[in-house]
């Protein structure tokens, strides 16, 4: 697994997991049309790893910039970031989602057939489990019900690539259920960028920090939780980067489908971020309780056994490790970058 396509390889998993692969010698090829990064984190890649990958600007959907990629290159395996992600906006656009997540993928895994490239790590998502049917949540649950079309989407390519492995034994997938990524490179100088105003936790904190924004909404406080407050499982994005290196030694031992989830095991509340926040940067974060968000569910956070066991990986940074390069980052880059 020596070349790697790293289709949305500058968004902000992205950009730390190309940081690693390169830290790992591989070759490394980008494919992304910067529909929501900058190119500025692939330059700060570069300056903290004193090595490049190349860039190619270019849409998933384009099957003939995808074509010319892989004539050009003989790539081992794709690890596939590239997608929409905003909830919100995939309610209100889900025609752009469905196209652009699902038809995009689709279009990948077709143009990786035609040049004999049958190797995915896909970025799936806890989002996949609908309403917990019990926790921690492991591999072994059914899916359920996501409920907006950005889990819809997540949920559909699941099932493409599960029948194009069954109906083809060559291909070797990995999908990969992220829990909640937070955090950023320790250096301070790659980190997550949102568009707007941010719709995920760390982030709105982040900006709570920096005064950009004036205080936090805590979307209620009345779930059946330990304060009352959403409990979700946030992993380091360093953490969460590694899990792609160790896919990828899964996906050399032609392991066919594997699925697994990348999260600590551990759950925190919406008030357990911000008081470990708090103290780790020093700075206040005023907060009020809001009505609860559509669509939120109480409690949310992986058995990561298996990941353990088949991947030999282990979440290794705690909350107050992510709060910590959370801050440095945003508070070295107010504006991103
Ligand atoms: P991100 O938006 O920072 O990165 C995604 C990248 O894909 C961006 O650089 C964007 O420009 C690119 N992109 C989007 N559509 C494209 C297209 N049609 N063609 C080429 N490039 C395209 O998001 P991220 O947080 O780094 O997420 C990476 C992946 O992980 C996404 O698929 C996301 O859905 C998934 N995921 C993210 C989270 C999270 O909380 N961040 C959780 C679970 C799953
Ligand atoms: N949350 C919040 N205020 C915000 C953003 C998020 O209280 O401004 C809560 C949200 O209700 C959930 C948790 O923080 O309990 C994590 O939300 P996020 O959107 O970051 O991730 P999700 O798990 O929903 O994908």
């Amino acid at each position: 697994m020596n070349t790697v396509l790293v289709t949305g390889g500058s968004g902000y998993i992205g950009s730390h997991t190309v940081l690693q692969l390169l830290e790992q010698n591989k070759n490394v090829i980008v494919f992304d049309n910067l529909s929501n990064s900058s190119l500025e984190s692939l330059n700060r890649v570069s300056e903290i790893t004193g090595k490049r990958a190349e860039f190619i600007e270019g849409d998933i959907r384009d099957t003939d910039a995808l074509g010319d990629v892989f004539s050009k290159n003989d790539i081992d395996a794709v690890i596939h970031f590239a997608g929409l992600k905003a909830v919100g906006e995939s309610v209100e656009k889900p025609m752009l989602y469905y196209e652009n997540n699902v038809y995009g993928t689709l279009n990948l895994c077709n143009v990786m057939a035609q040049h004999g490239c049958k190797n995915i790590i896909f970025s799936s998502s806890a989002t996949v489990y609908g309403d917990p049917a019990a926790l921690p949540l492991h591999e072994g649950l059914p899916t359920g019900q996501p409920t907006n079309p950005y889990g819809q989407s997540k949920l559909m390519v699941e099932l493409i690539l599960k029948d194009i492995c069954n109906a083809d034994n060559d291909w070797n997938v990995v999908l990969l259920r992220y829990f909640n990524p937070v955090g950023a490179h320790p250096s301070g100088r790659i980190g997550e960028d949102p568009n707007g105003i941010p719709n995920n936790l760390m982030p709105f904190i982040t900006q709570v920090a920096t005064g950009k924004l004036k205080q936090l909404s805590v979307f209620g406080d009345d779930y059946n939780t330990p304060d009352g407050t959403g409990v979700r499982d946030y992993i380091h994005v360093e953490d969460l980067a590694n899990g792609h290196l160790k896919a990828l030694d899964k996906i050399a031992s032609k392991a066919g489908l594997f699925t697994c989830n990348l999260g600590t095991g551990q759950g925190y509340s919406v008030l357990d971020m911000v008081k470990t926040f708090e103290a780790a940067s020093g700075q206040k974060i005023p907060y009020v309780i809001a009505p609860r968000r559509s669509g939120d569910v109480a409690s949310c956070y992986a058995d990561p056994a298996l990941a353990a066991k088949e991947l030999g990986w282990k979440a290794e940074k705690g909350l107050k490790e992510m709060c910590e390069d959370s801050w440095r980052w945003q508070s070295n880059n107010p504006n991103g970058y």
